[in-house]
């Protein structure tokens, strides 16, 4: 199955909800649409305040940018399987990959054009 790509998805960075986040709050939960995303407050290493980051629902590691592919829950990109136009643009040139799929060496036709 193809993957989806990052660039193809909906972000949601940290700052895109910081204002609904209460100063100095160590766990809060936000409505996005109809999801509830949980975001934890982590000191800074100067101890100077709270820097936070959303809880991916699936893996619960922490992310400061979840992303969402056709409108489905907002995940982090592991969960959601996302790879970058970049890398896979990288794997064609090696030779690897042809849009998602192995290049059949026997030769297929439809990777000649
Ligand atoms: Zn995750």
């Amino acid at each position: 199955m193809k993957k989806p790509l990052v660039e193809h998805c909906d972000r949601l960075h940290i700052r895109d909800v910081k204002a609904a986040i209460p100063q100095n709050a160590v766990e809060v939960t936000l409505e996005v649409g109809a999801q509830t995303i949980c975001v934890v407050g982590k000191i800074t290493n100067l101890g100077n305040g709270y820097r936070y980051f959303f809880v991916c629902s699936r893996c619960e590691r922490l992310y400061e940018t979840l992303y969402r592919a056709d409108l489905g829950w907002f995940k982090c990109r592991n969960c959601i399987g996302l790879v970058y136009c970049s890398t896979r643009k990288k794997q064609v040139e090696l030779g690897q990959y042809e849009y998602g799929q192995r290049i059949n060496h026997q030769g297929d036709s439809r990777l000649q054009a």
